[in-house]
C-alpha cells in the first residue's frame, strides 16, 4: 500500500500545534484510506494578562507565529530521525495552515513586510479605539460596516475582517501594494514565500493566497465563489484613490486543502523538506476542528458539538443555510471530501454552524467541581426526565437556538439535591443542542437530522450525558420509534491534525 506525510499546523487561541500524519492507501482496494498521527507536539502563546515576559511568544505577533512554526518544525525533524544522515521531513508532500478566524494584518507586497499589526479573533472595532484616542472612532467603525455592508451579512460583524480592513483605512489610507491577510494566510505565504510557482516574480514579491473559509468573514460569495458587488463598491469608494478596487483583498482565494504553490528553498533546506513540498489552502481553527473530529471522509449527516464554556454545533449537509439573526451561516466544503461539488451548481456541501451562549460555564458559576460532576452524573439515570425546566444561561441574551437579547437565565427552582440540579442543568443544555438541531433542519439542512453526533470540549468527558443527549435527540427526531442519531465523544479535536486532513486530501 502506498504511503504519504503530510503536515497541520493550527494557530490557536492559546498556542500553536503540529500535526505530522501518514496516508496509507491501498489502491487495490476500496478501503478508506487510513491516517495515523506519528507526531504531535505545541507551544503556547504567552498570557496577555501577564506583562510580558521575555522570548515569550505573544499570539497577535507574525514573527512569534513564525518562531512557533520554526520551532515546530524542527522539533517534529528531531523526534522523527531514526538514522543520523537521515532527513526525517522529506518524506513529506504537503502542509497546510490553520488559524483563528477574522485575525488578520495588512501586508505590503512589494517590500515585502507588515504594515498594519495583526487584529486578532478578538478585536471589536467598535469597543476600541484603534491605535489613536480617537472619541469619534467607535462611532465611525460603526458607520463604516452601516455604510458599507447589506444589512443582516455576515461581514457585518465588529470583529470580522471586512470592519479591521475598513478601519485601517480610516485610520491611514492603504497604500497601493497594501493586501490584506488572513493569519493562516500570512504563514502559508512565508512558508512559501520566494516559491516562484505562487506568482512571486523578479524579486519574490509576496502574495496573498486565501481560502473560503478564512475570507468567509471578509464577505467573499462562497456560493458564486467570487468577491460580492456590493464589497468592489463599498472597497472602491472607501478606496477612491485606487483604480482597482479589489487590490487590497487577498490575491487569490482557493479551496481550503488546493495547492497553492511549493514551499521556499529556504524553509525546504533548513529543515529538510523537499522541494516540491506543497502547501495547500488554509482553514480556519473551528473548522480544522470539525475535520479532525469527522475524518479525512466526513458524510453529510454528521455533526460535532463542542460542549465546553458554550455549546456549538457544527454539521455537514448537503444544502446551504443561513440565517443572519441566529448568527447561522455555512463554509463551503472542499471538493476533496464531497466528489461532487465540481462547480457552484449547488452541488456543493456545506458546514453549517451554530452557537448558543448556554454551556458548561453554568456548571463553574454554580460550583461543581469536576470532581462533582463524575460522582452526580454517576447517580443521574440518563433515561428519566427530570421535571425541572431550566435554560442555563450566565448571563442574560440568546442568539442561537433562538434569538433573543432579552433571553434570561433560568434556573430555579433549585431542587434540595445537588444531583437533582445538576439533571435539571444537562437537561437544559441538552434540550438547547436538540433544538440547535432542528432549527437548522428548519433552515433547510440536508438531512434535516443528524447521524451521528460527535462531542468535543470538556463535557464530552460524561458519558452519561451522552446517553441523555442521545435519548433527547432521538425524541426529537422519532423514526417510528427507532433509534437514529448515535451520540459519542470525537476520538480527535486537535485542528492540527485537522488541518493535516486537509493536506493530506488531494494525494
Ligand atoms: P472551554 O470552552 O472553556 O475551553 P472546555 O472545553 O475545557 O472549556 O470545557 C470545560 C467545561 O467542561 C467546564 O465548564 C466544566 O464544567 C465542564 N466539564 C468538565 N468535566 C465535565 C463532566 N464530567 N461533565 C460535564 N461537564 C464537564
Amino acid at each position: 500500500s502506498a504511503c504519504t506525510t503530510h503536515i497541520g499546523f493550527d494557530l490557536g487561541t492559546s498556542g500553536c500545534r503540529i500535526s505530522v500524519v501518514e496516508k496509507h492507501k491501498d489502491p487495490s482496494s476500496d478501503q478508506l484510506p487510513l491516517l495515523k498521527e506519528i507526531y504531535t507536539e505545541a507551544v503556547s502563546w504567552s498570557d496577555p494578562s501577564q506583562k510580558d515576559t521575555e522570548n515569550a511568544a505573544s499570539y497577535d505577533d507574525p514573527e512569534a507565529w513564525m518562531n512557533a512554526i520554526e520551532t515546530l518544525l524542527a522539533g517534529a525533524s528531531k523526534a522523527l530521525q531514526k538514522g543520523t544522515s537521515d532527513q526525517p521531513l522529506s518524506a513529506v508532500a504537503s502542509i497546510c495552515v490553520s488559524g483563528t478566524s477574522a485575525s488578520c494584518l495588512v501586508v505590503d507586497v512589494k517590500a515585502n513586510k507588515v504594515t498594519r499589526k495583526a487584529r486578532m479573533y478578538n478585536y471589536d472595532v467598535v469597543a476600541s479605539r484603534g491605535d489613536k484616542e480617537d472619541p469619534i472612532y467607535s462611532l465611525k467603525a460603526t458607520e463604516l460596516l452601516d455604510t458599507y455592508a447589506p444589512p443582516r451579512h455576515t461581514a457585518r460583524a465588529r470583529s470580522g475582517s471586512l470592519a479591521k480592513l475598513l478601519t485601517w483605512n480610516e485610520e491611514r489610507k492603504l497604500g497601493e501594494s497594501e493586501v490584506l491577510c488572513h493569519q493562516a494566510d500570512y504563514v502559508a505565504m512565508r512558508l512559501r514565500a520566494n516559491d516562484r510557482a505562487c506568482g512571486a516574480g523578479p524579486g519574490n514579491t509576496w502574495t496573498v493566497s486565501s481560502d473560503w473559509h478564512n475570507c468567509l468573514k471578509l464577505g467573499y460569495d462562497v456560493q458564486k465563489l467570487e468577491w460580492p458587488s456590493w464589497m468592489k463598491e463599498c472597497l472602491s469608494d472607501a478606496l477612491a484613490d485606487s483604480n482597482n478596487p479589489l487590490r487590497v483583498l487577498p490575491q487569490k482565494v482557493i479551496s481550503p486543502g488546493e495547492p497553492m504553490g511549493t514551499v521556499s528553498s529556504d524553509v525546504a533546506e533548513r529543515f529538510g523538506l523537499s522541494a516540491d513540498t506543497v502547501i495547500v489552502g488554509g482553514t480556519t481553527d473551528s473548522n480544522a476542528a470539525f475535520f479532525a473530529a469527522a475524518g479525512a471522509e466526513p458524510v453529510v449527516g454528521t455533526a460535532v458539538t463542542s460542549l465546553g464554556s458554550t455549546l456549538a454545533i457544527k454539521y455537514l449537509s448537503q444544502s446551504y443555510v443561513e440565517d443572519a439573526d441566529r448568527g447561522v451561516y455555512s463554509h463551503r466544503v472542499p471538493s476533496i471530501f464531497s466528489a461532487n461539488d465540481t462547480d457552484d451548481s449547488g452541488s456543493a456541501c456545506w458546514l453549517a454552524g451554530g452557537a448558543s451562549n448556554v454551556g458548561c460555564a453554568v456548571l463553574r458559576q454554580e460550583e461543581f467541581s469536576n470532581e462533582e460532576l463524575v460522582e452526580l452524573s454517576a447517580e443521574i439515570d440518563p433515561n428519566t426526565d427530570s421535571s425541572l425546566e431550566y435554560y442555563p444561561l450566565v448571563n442574560t441574551g440568546e442568539r442561537f437556538p433562538v434569538a433573543d437579547s432579552n433571553k434570561e437565565p433560568l434556573l430555579t427552582p433549585v431542587p434540595e439535591s445537588r444531583r437533582d440540579y445538576l439533571h435539571g442543568i444537562l437537561q437544559g443544555i441538552s434540550n438547547v443542542e436538540r433544538d440547535g438541531f432542528q432549527i437548522l433542519g428548519e433552515l433547510g439542512a440536508t438531512p434535516a437530522q443528524p447521524s451521528v453526533v460527535l462531542t468535543c470540549g470538556g463535557g464530552s468527558r460524561n458519558d452519561m450525558w451522552s446517553s441523555l443527549r442521545e435519548r433527547r435527540l432521538n425524541e426529537a427526531f422519532d423514526n417510528e420509534g427507532e433509534a437514529s442519531v448515535k451520540v459519542s465523544r470525537a476520538s480527535n479535536t486537535e485542528a492540527s491534525f485537522g488541518a493535516a486532513i486537509l493536506a493530506s486530501a488531494t494525494f
